[in-house]
């Protein structure tokens, strides 16, 4: 397969070599080094980062006082003290990717194909920070507004019968193109906002068509890695175990890559239903397990209560919201391998809506108690040492695009500035299978090169920060 190693990306898969210098890089622990560091990446992946200090091959590396002479095709290297060659630093890129990427399963391919494969660019980005690519595990990027039954049905009713082909005269394949066209044009400008935000994976937890993802992977849509819950399990199936498992498996059959369950009400529900949970734990572990048969995982809106409880017994993957987490309930979380993704943002976003008086009243006093309870569940998770990761829950046009605001509410939660930018980045990924989430070789080279320090968290408010967004080594805004 070395001559077809597109796979999944192939809109964004690239043999050429880039070289990234100059930015500060962020660390394992999310602390950025004051030394810079050289980041190769070759066809999309990570074969060399070498920090300030010493090179691969022992010499001191150091980028200051790199000049603009630096032109696609050539190379004067700071690394090897200047006047390193082209092939030199491919032979050298091709060399590690072999040692050091093979152990991640990726394709190791063969170096003079890469040699003979083109240009090396570089990418000078002195002053700048470099952080691995974030990774958000709660989005509705299938939705366009606050209550998804406002959204509007597509009325677009041109025909496609132009193509002719035998496809386009069965009725049921041309009202399916219809729809999915519909689906894909609506969801496009939310995607290519989150992509461009800093966002290269997310983890849709209901309203996202599989037409959606395979768009993405196709390279018809733009926007980021996906992985999708589809629908949600909400509780009229509740305590029917057989029925649970039938949804999971038609859930699947959908293209599901994740099992949601709502186990609480949320926060436009009535009055006191948010602490009730429909689902026992026999129902949620009938979920877990028949998930676990077909190769998906499951998460669970849970804000509190035997919901959480629950979930976290039957061994869920993730609880989302979590605002009303004990300390019990932390420590079986942490000793279980539970991620929580609390969503500070959103709920505080509602909260300021509902205080202009855009929700009914009692949207608000449940708004404001769960904007209080919050960074208190957040506190006590990381306490109990359960992991965290990021989640905005965004779903409207004005939300899409805003993810990394989420990383500030984290860290102002108790996580702080390192902790924050973890949970969103190696957190989620290997929340979602997607590596370690680091920059480091062997990992696809999913970042974000930001203009300011991230480490003040509240820079990333300001979508401005991001000056580039690389997804699969291509820079892509
Ligand atoms: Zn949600």
């Amino acid at each position: 397969m070395s001559t077809s190693p597109h796979g999944p990306r192939p809109e964004h898969h690239d043999e050429a070599t880039l070289v990234v210098t100059g930015a500060q890089v962020m660390d394992r622990d999310g602390t950025f080094s004051p030394a810079t560091a050289t980041v190769t990446v070759v066809g999309g992946t990570i074969v060399a980062v070498e920090r300030g200090g010493t090179g691969v091959d022992g010499r001191p590396t150091g980028c200051a006082g790199h000049g603009d002479e630096r032109v696609p095709g050539t190379l004067r290297h700071d690394v090897h003290g200047g006047g390193a060659t082209l092939d030199d630093v491919q032979g050298e890129g091709a060399r590690l990717g072999i040692s050091r990427g093979a152990s991640d399963g990726g394709p190791p391919q063969d170096a003079a194909d890469r040699r003979r494969s083109g240009t090396v660019r570089h990418l000078d980005a002195s002053g700048r920070w470099l952080m691995p690519g974030v990774v958000d595990c709660h989005t509705h990027l299938g939705w366009t507004t606050f209550l998804p039954e406002d959204e509007d049905e597509d009325d677009d009713d041109r025909d496609e019968d132009g193509a002719g082909g035998s496809a386009a005269d069965h009725p049921m394949a041309s009202a399916a193109d219809r729809t999915d066209a519909a689906l894909l044009s609506r969801a496009a400008p939310g995607l290519a906002a989150t992509l461009r935000a800093g966002v290269t994976s997310v983890r849709d937890a209901g309203g996202a068509a599989s037409a959606i993802r395979d768009a993405l992977v196709a390279g018809r849509l733009v926007g980021p890695q996906m992985q999708t819950a589809v629908a949600t399990i909400t509780d009229e199936l509740a305590r029917d175990p057989a029925a649970l498992r039938a949804r999971v498996r038609s859930l699947v059959a959908e293209g599901a890559d994740w099992i949601k369950v709502v186990a609480t009400g949320g926060v436009m529900a009535p009055d006191g239903s948010e602490d009730e949970s429909p689902f026992d734990v026999r129902d949620l572990r009938a979920v877990v397990d028949e998930a676990a048969g077909l190769g998906v995982r499951v998460m669970v809106h849970a804000w509190g209560g035997d919901a959480l409880t629950h979930s976290i017994a039957a061994g869920v993957a993730s609880v989302e919201h979590g605002m009303f987490l004990t300390e019990r309930q932390a420590d079986a979380g942490a000793a279980g391998g539970v991620v929580l993704v609390p969503t500070l943002a959103i709920y505080s976003e509602v909260a300021e809506m509902a205080r202009r008086g855009e929700l009914p009243e009692r949207v608000r006093a449940r708004a404001s108690r769960v904007v209080e309870a919050h960074p208190r569940a957040v506190r006590r998770a990381v306490e109990a040492g359960m992991t965290v990761a990021m989640g905005s829950d965004f779903g409207t046009t004005d939300q899409h695009g805003r993810n990394l605001t989420e990383i500030d509410h984290l860290a102002a939660a108790g996580l702080g500035a390192a902790g924050a930018l973890v949970a969103a980045t190696q957190a989620g990924a290997r929340l979602l299978g997607r590596g370690s989430g680091g920059l480091e070789p062997g990992q696809v080279f999913d970042a974000v090169l930001l203009t300011s320090d991230p480490t003040d968290t509240a820079v990333l408010r300001d979508p401005r920060t991001v000056e580039t967004v690389f997804l699969g080594g291509a820079a892509v805004g």
